[in-house]
């Protein structure tokens, strides 16, 4: 999709630190990260939310979520880590494209502001 920040990431267009790729999925450190280890989890297609993403392409979900697995082993996250995907207005929702949030590396708290 034109104008989609996270496409551009995904296409190489916009520079990030990438941390896993593969031909359908692409993890990178978030810019502004919350927790030791903060990444983004995107599929390469665009979707706006999780619910679209695994509505139209079940197996592209699970791919996302098993890279997302496969990062937070590769960072060392054996103790647990919280994975967020915000969606919307009232979810904290700023970039469009759907991404699950991979945070860990300290003990998070419950219930999130
Ligand atoms: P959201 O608020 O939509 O759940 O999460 C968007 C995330 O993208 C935020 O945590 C923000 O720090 C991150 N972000 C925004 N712009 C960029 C960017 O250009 N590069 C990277 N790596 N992360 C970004
Ligand atoms: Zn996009």
């Amino acid at each position: 999709m034109s104008d989609c920040l996270f496409c551009a990431i995904a296409s190489g267009d916009i520079p990030a630190t990438v941390v896993y790729s593969d031909d359908q999925v692409v993890v990178f450190r978030d810019l502004n990260p919350q927790a030791p280890t903060h990444v983004l989890a995107i599929p390469r297609t665009h979707y706006t939310d999780a619910a679209a993403l695994a509505t139209a392409e079940p197996e592209l979900a699970g791919a996302l979520l098993a890279a997302v697995g496969k990062v937070a082993r590769a960072e060392g996250l054996a103790d647990g880590y919280r994975v967020v995907f915000n969606t919307g207005s009232h979810g904290g929702q700023t970039v469009d494209h759907v991404h699950a949030h991979l945070l860990g590396g300290r003990q998070l708290t419950w219930p999130p502001g």
